[in-house]
């Protein structure tokens, strides 16, 4: 069987542009305004010869109404199919309550799910990153998606052996 990798947090995160990255494409709708990716995309890719499929979603807010509330029942579902979750949080935004609500959820669910930092480009990862160890998920892996930095690590980790 094929991996299934879902990409799940807030808009504006970077889901898209890790998306992009993974399957080489352009095709994710990558922008400044949150929420524009509003259903599940699947994309396929390859990390040293081992493929996966990866899933792109809309996000989730917290506080969904209308068209955000199908956006967070798109990314249950992805969580849902997905063998790996890989839950992007702001390193530069920082710890925002959507986030909390999103691992409280993550964290009952018997997964393996991987806490990534985006967007450590031009700022102290370390540091920048510490506040999400509150989130109880273990282990923060710091990419800059948009780069490509800490990419390879992450992927290796998602893809060893369930
Ligand atoms: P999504 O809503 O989670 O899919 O987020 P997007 O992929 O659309 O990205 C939202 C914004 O964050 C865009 O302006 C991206 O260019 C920007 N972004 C994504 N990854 C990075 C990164 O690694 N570093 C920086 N500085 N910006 C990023
Ligand atoms: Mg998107």
């Amino acid at each position: 069987m094929i991996p299934v990798v879902a990409l799940v947090g807030r808009p504006n995160v970077g889901k898209s542009t890790l998306f992009n990255r993974l399957t080489n494409s352009r095709d994710a709708l990558v922008a400044d305004f949150p929420g524009l990716t509003r259903d599940r995309k699947y994309g396929q890719a390859t990390f040293e010869q081992r493929q996966f499929i990866v899933v792109d979603t809309g996000g989730i807010t917290g506080d969904e109404e209308g068209i955000d509330a199908h956006m967070a029942q798109q990314s249950l579902l992805a969580i849902e199919e997905a063998d790996v979750v890989m839950f992007l949080v702001d390193a530069r935004a920082g710890l925002l309550p959507a986030d909390q609500g999103i691992a409280d959820h993550l964290r009952r669910l018997d997964k393996k799910v991987l806490l990534v930092a985006n967007k450590v480009d031009g700022i102290d990862g370390d540091s920048e990153s510490a506040e999400f160890y509150s989130l109880g998920l273990g282990s923060i892996y710091q990419i800059a998606a948009a780069h490509g930095r800490g990419v390879s690590q992450l992927m290796n980790t998602a893809l060893e052996p369930l």
